[in-house]
Formats: C-alpha cells, sequence, structure tokens
C-alpha cells in the first residue's frame, strides 16, 4: 500500500516537474515574442489575433494584469515608453470666436491583441463613436468583449486632484440659448491622472471629434457609455478592455476648453445623464475648496506670465519700428 502511495507521488512529481519545466522554458522565449509583434495595424495582421499577439497579452508587464489577466490596459510604468502615434495636424477652428484646436494627438499605437480585437469589432472610428452614442442598443459584440465582473452603477470620480467645475446641464454665462452641458468639468493641474469610472472597452480614443480634443470613450457592462474629454495625452487605444480605476489618460485643455479641465460624459443611448449621483470616491467638500484655490492661484499666475510676455513682445516691436525708422533712407529732396 505505501510502496503503492510513493509511486503515485513519483508519477505526480514528475508531471509537476514537466510543468515547471515547460513553464521555464515559455517564460524564456515570450518576451522575443511579445516584442516580435509590436508594430502599426495592418489589416492583413490584425484580422485574427495571432499567437504571439496573445503572448503579449499575457506578458505584458502591468499590475493590473497581474491581478486580473483579463484586462489588457496597459500599466502606470509603461507610460513615457510607449510608442506614440504621429501627432498629426492640430487641426484649428472656430466656434463662438473663440479659436480652438482638437490636437495636437498624443496617444500610443495599438499593438497586439486589443488593435486585433478593435479591427474585429469596428472600435475606434468615427462610425464606433457615433454607434456607441446612437439611440440604439449597445452592439452585442461589443458588451461580449467586457469580461464579466461585478455589475455596479457607481462611478468612480475621474480625476482624484479634481474638483467640480461647471455642472451637468449648466448653459455658458447663465444665456438661455446655449446648449445645456452635457457632462460635468473637473478642472485639475495639466497631466493630472484621468482614471477609468468603471470597467470598460475602449470604443474610441482619438482626436477626430469637434470640440473634445484629445478624447477616450469606453463602454461599460451595463451598456452605459462614459467619454473624457480635453485629454494632454491618452494612455489607451481602441479595443483594449480597462479596469475601474485604470489611468487612462492626462488632463489637459485640447480642443474647446478655457483651461485644464476633464469634460467627463455618462450617457446611455445616446442622451446624457447626470452623473453626479453615481460618482464615488469623489474628494471631500474641503478638498475640493482647497482644490480650487490651487487652480485659480496657477490661472492667476498664467494670466501673469502671459500678460508680461505680451508686454514684453509689445516692447521689443516698439523698439524694432524705432530702429527701422532710424535706419531708413531719407527720401531725396524735391526739386
Ligand atoms: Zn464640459
Amino acid at each position: 500500500m505505501l510502496c503503492c502511495v510513493r509511486t503515485r507521488l513519483a508519477i505526480a512529481g514528475a508531471i509537476v516537474g514537466s510543468v515547471c519545466a515547460l513553464g521555464l522554458l515559455a517564460m524564456r522565449l515570450l518576451p522575443s515574442l511579445a516584442a516580435a509583434e509590436i508594430g502599426p495595424i495592418s489589416s492583413s495582421s490584425l484580422g485574427v489575433p495571432s499567437p504571439a499577439a496573445m503572448v503579449s497579452q499575457s506578458e505584458r508587464p502591468q499590475a493590473a494584469a497581474a491581478q486580473n489577466p483579463v484586462y489588457d490596459v496597459l500599466a502606470d510604468e509603461s507610460v513615457g515608453a510607449f510608442d506614440w502615434l504621429p501627432p498629426g495636424p492640430s487641426r484649428c477652428t472656430r466656434r463662438d470666436r473663440r479659436r480652438y484646436c482638437d490636437g495636437p494627438l498624443r496617444a500610443p499605437r495599438p499593438h497586439g491583441v486589443a488593435a486585433a480585437r478593435a479591427l474585429r469589432l469596428g472600435l475606434g472610428t468615427r462610425q464606433a463613436w457615433f454607434r456607441a452614442l446612437s439611440v440604439e442598443a449597445p452592439v452585442a459584440e461589443w458588451l461580449a468583449a467586457i469580461p464579466s465582473g461585478e455589475l455596479t452603477d457607481t462611478l468612480l470620480w475621474p480625476v482624484t486632484e479634481g474638483f467640480l467645475g461647471r455642472g451637468f446641464g449648466q448653459r455658458l454665462h447663465g444665456d438661455p440659448k446655449a446648449t445645456p452641458h452635457p457632462g460635468v468639468d473637473i478642472p485639475a493641474a495639466a497631466h493630472s491622472r484621468v482614471r477609468a469610472a468603471a470597467d470598460g472597452l475602449v470604443v474610441y480614443a482619438s482626436d477626430g471629434r469637434h470640440g473634445y480634443g484629445n478624447v477616450v470613450m469606453l463602454l461599460h457592462r451595463t451598456g452605459y457609455v462614459t467619454v473624457y474629454a480635453h485629454c494632454s495625452a491618452l494612455l489607451v487605444f481602441p479595443g483594449q478592455l480597462v479596469e475601474r480605476g485604470a489611468r487612462i489618460a492626462e488632463v489637459g485643455k485640447t480642443g474647446l476648453a478655457h483651461g485644464n479641465h476633464l469634460h467627463f460624459e455618462w450617457r446611455r443611448r445616446g442622451h446624457a445623464r447626470s452623473p453626479l449621483r453615481r460618482l464615488v470616491e469623489r474628494p471631500d467638500h474641503a478638498t475640493e475648496a482647497q482644490l480650487a484655490n490651487l487652480q485659480r492661484a496657477r490661472r492667476r499666475e498664467a494670466e501673469a506670465r502671459l500678460a508680461e510676455l505680451r508686454a514684453r513682445a509689445e516692447r521689443n516691436a516698439a523698439r524694432r519700428a524705432r530702429r527701422a525708422a532710424q535706419h531708413a533712407p531719407t527720401s531725396p529732396s524735391s526739386p
């Protein structure tokens, strides 16, 4: 009997040993495979996720993935090491006598499994943006791509160092003819972290929507959509699955924005709704007041700097004009 048990233990040990050896071999091979698959998207290469792409997802060194490998958002530590897309033109335009630019684009180059997913599901395009904001039910395949997890209707306050600025539905300058605000504005310092309000799928991440600047749109399992606009940089690309709280962008003032802030929308079947009652982990009242004071001080400082630069430019222009007048050839005296 004892002999039989020993034999079984020996067989089990041998199996475990083989599995470990295979695991070690795989770990050695994976980095080279992962490095090989990162690159520009091409329709020919991304029709079906390649085994190498699958490897990339499991190999990516990220905290979120370590806890929950179904989410493939890039890790904070990889910020700065992105292969960025070319910035492209800023596409400036005017609205209400104000000039604004939707770019320059600052977004990582799509790659791997997420890029293949985006291609398969038709994400990241203008059509995807409008489809996600249409009154029709969300695309079933898009919803199916989001891993099942805890279903919650609460939304995480998207900028930890931000406070509530312009509220939902508020018309600009109280003008009754102005369009009601479809979201909330959260002013914060430039490049503050923007986090995902809930688990979701990146439907759009680019600068192609007028006035929004660099913008991310997420679809959540509840069928709701969240939008994060005016960002200075996007840290995700279409097709990626993001976990609640994951860093997805940085605060900026691209698009139709007066200062650095996040314009945050929460929509269902195209209709914007007030997210305020659902937002959790928002800074308390005193902290928000402090943040607002800090932001005002920053704005005053920036305005003073701008006024000084303008005054210096005017002084220089006047000096150049005086010099030009001194060195101008005197006109010949009339006979
Ligand atoms: Zn806004």
